[in-house]
């Protein structure tokens, strides 16, 4: 049976009622993120519903300013003026008091050679935030007081 399915015409409404505390907390620049009751998991950005238990998480909880690199890539950016190729690293954060990771760029001072994987980091607030995830506008690396594990040479 020929059939056609016209996807500009199809209209899909993205409903972020559920984003709204958090996003007036960016605002403050406070990090918040939502707590499924049923598991304890803490989503952060929020989530509609829990997957693992299919509920709404309904519990407000505050999320700390550090975290660290859950994993990372380099993206290539062409520099629009001078046409330079920039390689900079970009990270999933995984917040130390959230159970989900988060897509973002660290400090424009960090050689993306110098990225590891537990890289500790800190929140970077744009100046102005507006209420969105823009406002954290990258991550600072803070330092890193652990050490390498001595390892058995025989
Ligand atoms: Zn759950």
């Amino acid at each position: 049976m020929p059939g056609s399915w016209y996807l500009s015409s199809y209209k899909y409404k993205f409903n972020i009622t559920h984003m709204q505390p958090f996003l007036a907390k960016l605002k403050e620049k406070k990090l918040v993120g939502l707590q499924c009751s049923s598991c304890n998991q803490v989503f952060f950005p929020p989530r509609l519903v829990c997957g693992q238990c299919m509920v709404k998480p309904d519990r407000w909880v505050d999320i700390r300013e550090t975290g660290q690199v859950a994993t990372f890539t380099v993206s290539y950016l062409k520099d629009p003026e001078t046409g330079e190729v920039l390689e900079r690293p970009m990270v999933l954060v995984r917040p130390d008091d959230a159970d989900t990771v988060l897509l973002s760029q660290l400090s424009p001072e960090i050689d993306f050679k110098d990225t590891y994987i537990g890289m500790p980091l800190k929140t970077h607030w744009k100046d102005e935030p507006t209420g969105g995830l823009g406002d954290i506008e990258y991550y600072d690396v803070l330092d890193d007081d652990s050490e390498d594990l001595e390892l058995r040479k025989d």
